[in-house]
């Protein structure tokens, strides 16, 4: 068979046409032929639905018609082939009109700039918010008969399917993991040769449907989590259509609608809370200056570039850095030139670079940065905006719409992995299960002892009036996120560490600290075994006094001998709970308040940039569970640093200035005082004799509000 010879349209040609008049005048496939050539092969609707957001370039002309803004130079075709040689196009899904609209105005705004006629941004977007309304009223009026209906006859259709049911047969005898249902049910559902009229597998290939919930409508519905986040050890096999028919199952499953409705009140509730206070403490750095580059030679230095990660089941476990650093200027070594960063510069990945930040923005406005220290985001900042408040409302907002849509984000869960740091794997390893740490053999022939602070295992003493260790669980007994060891080596092995702290018998003791736990809110217990040996074979108690240095106050330590330890028993365990959202919210919170008690170790030893990409640093952790651009953190980062809290100086620091994180609640109170009027115990800061004193503070927007004489009155 041969191909049919089909029409070539030019594209330009039909740019004459109103969109809503180019339903009357083309019909069929045909070949739209680009500005610059290319051959697009399409149909009338597909052209008549981009053809309305080419109200851009029928309103600004210069701007080339390409294939990236036609809808189908958006949508990729499905790389698989199926039998006969066929391919699939992708289906219209979620985004690609954003996506379309963004192509047409990016291209009108670079051409007409290129130009030398800059077109006003805020044109443009009222230009896209009337496109995406237009099409939206049309295509309700012009498409209505395309529009169809579901009925449970799609879904039983859609469980039928054999692989489908073999798989939930299976899992239901036990036989397979949950997850190897759900990938079956993706396989076929993604497979475009199959079911192609079941509107249900259509919504799922538009990506209309939340794949994990149609997962545990046609699947098991899996592994919920408890109220406090431990995860069921009890899988339920069947899914929402089948129905969840025992009464455990039932049961458990109710906690997942339980917890989202403690989530909409009291997680929410927090979250909001210090979602305002954040807010009020960003909106500080008040100015953006667009177009501008203060010609700051201070960098960020980025470690190493990470491509996306994925889990051993595939699921994506952190984003890749190039699409949380999107628009970032960065430093091109070999021609000293700045450059934008994008995610298709994955060249780069592994690589440190040196990123221009707003934390090192050298703009004379002492309430401002530049737009090449924020990076080509600030495009999206409206004219007019206070940009820490743009950027405070952009984190929040997504830790807030998380804990809302707790529901429907509810998916089957999994642990997260462990992870060791490399430098003491030689000690401790994770047991199989992901639930345990056993201790390394490569140290089993050493004098090794476990060192607990009191406050690690307050009830260790209660091991020897229980009968059973066993009847209560592990957690009663110790809890902990550090784990100290002591290796003793021989003196040759470790003569020259300058860290060994006293000698014991012709052999060096090397006092160890181990994080355990996973970080959020997994803390580690000694295992069973352990207790259980501890009880057989004692600890040792070591006076506050012999291990604190002189001066400080110590506390006692408990030393356990491990010469009789079976090694292949798991020392440590973790309880079977999932990191939550809440936890995630309240920890961020955490990170970015801070203690006025940890203030003083912190001001010594954390500068921004560490306290943003070191090690727990505020990217990594906010990303674990959002999508936070690089430049947002930055500018809500910068809002929270200080030149100074001894000189009593809280202005934002510039390069020529010290500049150290502060305690949120003091900086605050200690800029303008019409902010700190307007959150909270506003008596304590009319009591403040400090209030009265320091007169010279850093000005907030909230000034005119408070005292609207001495600002507008002049
Ligand atoms: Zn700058």
């Amino acid at each position: 068979m041969t191909q049919p010879v089909l029409r070539r349209l030019p594209a330009r040609y039909l740019l004459r046409f109103p969109a809503h008049e180019l339903w009357q005048h083309i019909t069929g496939s045909f070949i739209l032929v680009m500005d610059d050539g290319e051959e697009i092969p399409t149909n009338h609707v597909e052209t008549c639905y981009s053809s309305y957001v080419w109200d851009f370039h029928r309103q600004y002309p210069e701007t080339p018609l390409l294939g990236e803004h036609h809808i189908r130079g958006v949508l990729s075709w499905d790389s698989k082939i199926y039998p006969g040689g066929v391919r699939y196009p992708e289906r219209l899904s979620i985004g690609a009109d954003l996506k379309l609209i963004g192509n047409c105005m990016m291209s009108v705004y670079d051409t007409y700039r290129a130009l030398g006629k800059p077109v006003e941004r805020t044109l443009l977007w009222k230009l896209a918010y009337d496109v995406n309304n237009v099409q939206y009223c049309d295509f309700i009026r012009y498409a209505d008969r395309y529009v169809g209906t579901i009925d449970l006859l799609h879904f039983f259709e859609a469980m039928d399917e054999p692989e489908i049911y073999d798989a939930n047969q299976a899992c239901q005898r036990g036989e397979i993991h949950v997850n190897e249902v759900y990938s079956a049910i993706d396989s076929v559902f993604k497979d475009k040769s199959r079911l192609r009229h079941n509107p249900l597998v259509r919504e799922y290939r538009s990506k209309i449907l939340k794949e994990t919930q149609l997962h545990q409508n046609i699947g098991p519905r899996g592994n919920p989590t408890d109220m406090d986040s431990r995860i069921f050890n009890h899988t339920i096999r069947r899914g929402y259509v089948e129905g969840i028919r025992r009464i455990a199952d039932s049961a458990i499953e109710s906690c997942s609608a339980a917890r989202a409705s403690y989530y909409a009140a009291e997680s929410l509730r927090m979250s909001e809370y210090f979602s305002r206070k954040l807010q009020f403490v960003s909106q500080n750095v008040q100015n953006i200056h667009q177009n501008c580059d203060c010609g700051s030679t201070e960098y960020l230095v980025w470690p190493k570039l990470r491509p996306m990660k994925k889990d051993e089941r595939g699921e994506k476990v952190q984003i890749s850095d190039l699409e949380l650093l999107d628009g970032k200027y960065y430093l091109e070594e070999s021609t000293g030139k700045l450059k934008v960063l994008t995610p298709a510069d994955v060249h780069l990945y592994g690589q440190s670079i040196r990123l221009r930040s707003t934390l090192h923005c050298a703009h004379p406005d002492p309430a401002g940065v530049c737009s090449t220290c924020f990076g080509e985001l600030a495009f999206n900042v409206p004219p007019g905006a206070n940009i820490g408040q743009w950027c405070a409302t952009t984190m929040a907002e997504q830790a807030t719409q998380a804990l809302l849509s707790a529901k429907h984000l509810e998916r089957t869960m999994a642990l997260e992995r462990l992870s060791i740091e490399p430098e003491y794997a030689k000690y401790i390893q994770g047991g199989s299960d992901n639930t345990s740490y056993v201790l390394n053999k490569l140290i089993e022939d050493k004098d090794v002892s476990i060192i607990l602070k009191r406050v690690q295992a307050e009830s260790l003493h209660d091991i020897k009036t229980v009968d059973d260790i066993r009847h209560h669980p592990e957690d009663h007994y110790s809890e902990m996120t550090i784990l100290n060891l002591r290796v003793a080596e021989p003196v040759e092995a470790a003569a020259q560490d300058a860290r060994t702290s006293n000698i014991k018998l012709g052999s060096l003791v090397r006092p160890i600290q181990i994080e355990v736990g996973t970080q959020g809110s997994r803390e580690a217990s000694l295992s069973y075994e352990m207790l259980e040996y501890i009880k057989e074979h004692g600890y040792k108690t070591i006076p506050a006094s012999a291990e604190a240095p002189r001066g400080q106050k110590g506390e006692d330590l408990y030393e356990i001998n491990l010469e009789d330890w079976n090694w292949d028993d798991p020392i440590l365990v973790l309880p079977a709970k999932h990191f939550n959202n809440s936890d995630h919210v309240e920890q961020v919170a955490k990170k970015l308040e801070s203690r006025v008690a940890e203030m003083r170790k912190r001001s010594r030893e954390e500068t921004a940039d560490r306290m943003l990409i070191g090690e727990a640093g505020l990217f990594d952790f906010v990303n674990r569970k959002l999508n936070v651009n690089l430049s947002c953190l930055e500018v809500i980062l910068y809002a929270t640093t200080v030149v100074s809290v001894e000189q009593n100086d809280y202005s934002l620091p510039k390069p020529w200035t010290p500049s150290q994180p502060s305690v949120l609640s003091m900086t605050m109170r200690n800029r303008s005082l019409s902010v700190d009027f307007a959150f909270e115990k506003q008596y304590e800061a009319l009591i403040d004799a400090a209030s009265f004193i320091y007169t010279n503070r850093f000005d907030h927007p909230f000034d005119g509000i408070y005292t609207p004489t001495a600002v507008f009155v002049t």
